[in-house]
């Protein structure tokens, strides 16, 4: 495309790169100061990963009160989790009033910092190819650790001749009735798509590769996720995750015996020290149990409607569906060197430290956290925004 026919467009306060629930919380809070935004989104509606990209049945895996944004609480009448119906109308009411209005099918292609004219430029091209250049002194990048899906480059997929997706084009079980599925992948989506599938009437198989914890969602009528969390107030986590532990045995026993292993360390460590969370059942075990739903090792290759497993084991499969998850998009368009990292495209700094960079550039919701991070992220930028956005009205900068 001819450079010339870029539009160059200066805005007021930052340039918010995605619409999803962290975008919005940034662009919120901002607003609540009395700071205007700028957000821009690739899709055509906000919340595009939830209204787009994921199953009909899905529901917030944790309970509600850790997955408001800030400024607005859920509605009294919301069940403890939600179902994503509910998740997104309530985004839909949080984006109108706070007056956030995306600019929508605008994809960020580049940015980077301009040193000589100390603003960033954002470089976006729209649904007819046209590019759009803005200018800003702060950049909030808030396009997830879910941007892109993950889809592995397993031998002989051109052959399989069935149909191969990912979860995120997955929204039923209706049209695999009667089909044998395998599911690769047993997070949480996979192992909720198997319950799906079972529910309708379909054979599923689940690929489990390696370790994986799984806890049951509630525990002595409390939610786990909450349970823990108090927990961890009083008792270091070693002793949590063990409590955990022997608490998921009484309830769900030993899953290692259905060929779900456990990982060397705890739940609460592991997800701490890698970012990997743990299964939260909603069912899908009781299915192991009985035999409905299958455990297979890894994949070796497929063949024509076939699928050759590393035990040597073959079997016959109509469709796959790859829970194989997601992965953040930022070194794909973000032209910086120190705030993100090249290999998985975010923040270097641990968490809590993450959200801020140089040259008035955030990061949103790249915690590993879920919502509850986002919106702690989401405070603290719009906060440390604000008290720029004062000084330069001052001295008359913006
Ligand atoms: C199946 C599933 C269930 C989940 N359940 C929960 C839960 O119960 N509780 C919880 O806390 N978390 C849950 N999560 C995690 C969830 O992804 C996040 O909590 C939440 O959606 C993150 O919001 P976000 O705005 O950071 O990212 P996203 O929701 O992914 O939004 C990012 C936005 O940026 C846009 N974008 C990306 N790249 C560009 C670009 N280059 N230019 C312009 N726009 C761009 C995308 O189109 C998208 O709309 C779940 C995730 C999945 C996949």
């Amino acid at each position: 495309m001819n450079k010339s026919s870029t539009r160059c467009v200066r805005v007021p306060g930052p340039v918010i790169v995605g619409a999803g629930p962290s975008g919005l919380a940034v662009a919120a809070c901002l607003k609540e100061r009395g700071v205007p935004s700028t957000v821009i989104e690739r899709s055509n509606c906000i919340a595009s990963l939830w209204q787009l990209k994921t199953y009909d049945r899905l529901r917030l895996h944790l309970p509600n009160q850790f997955c408001e944004l800030p400024l607005l609480g859920f509605p009294t009448e919301f069940p403890t989790y939600p179902t994503k119906q509910q998740f997104i109308d309530y985004l839909k009411k949080y984006a109108d009033k706070f007056d956030v209005r995306p600019r929508f099918n605008e994809t960020v292609s580049q940015a980077e910092f301009d040193q000589v004219l100390g603003f960033w430029r954002v470089r976006t091209v729209g649904p007819k190819v046209e590019e759009t250049e803005y200018v800003c002194r702060c950049l909030v990048v808030a396009t997830g650790e879910n941007a892109e899906a993950v889809v592995p480059d397993i031998e002989g997929m051109e052959e399989f001749g069935g149909d191969i997706r990912h979860t995120s084009l997955y929204k039923s079980g209706e049209e695999f009735t009667g089909k044998r599925v395998l599911v690769v992948g047993c997070g949480n989506s996979g192992m909720e798509v198997c319950l799906d599938l079972c529910n309708h009437r379909a054979k599923p198989s689940l690929v489990v590769r390696d370790t994986v914890h799984i806890l049951p969602r509630e525990m002595l009528g409390k939610s786990t996720f909450g349970l823990s969390m108090w927990l961890l107030k009083w008792l270091p986590m070693r002793v949590v995750d063990r409590l955990l532990l022997i608490l998921s045995r009484l309830t769900l026993g030993d899953t290692a015996r259905l060929g779900l292993k456990r990982p060397q360390l705890g739940p609460l460590e592991l997800k701490n020290m890698s970012g990997k969370t743990p299964v939260l059942d909603v069912g899908t075990l009781a299915k192991i149990k009985s035999g409905d739903i299958k455990v297979c090792s890894g994949v070796k290759r497929l063949k024509r409607h076939s699928v050759e497993f590393f035990n040597g084991k073959t079997d016959n499969f109509d469709a796959i569906i790859l829970a194989t998850g997601y992965k953040s998009n930022v070194p794909s368009w973000l032209k910086e060197g120190n705030m993100f990292s090249e290999k998985d495209g975010l923040p270097r700094k641990p968490f809590p430290n993450g959200w801020k960079g140089e040259c008035g550039l955030y990061a949103v919701g790249f915690t590993k956290r879920g919502i509850l991070g986002a919106s702690m992220d989401a405070k603290r930028i719009a906060e440390d925004i604000e008290r720029c956005w004062k000084a330069e009205a001052f001295y008359g900068l913006c």
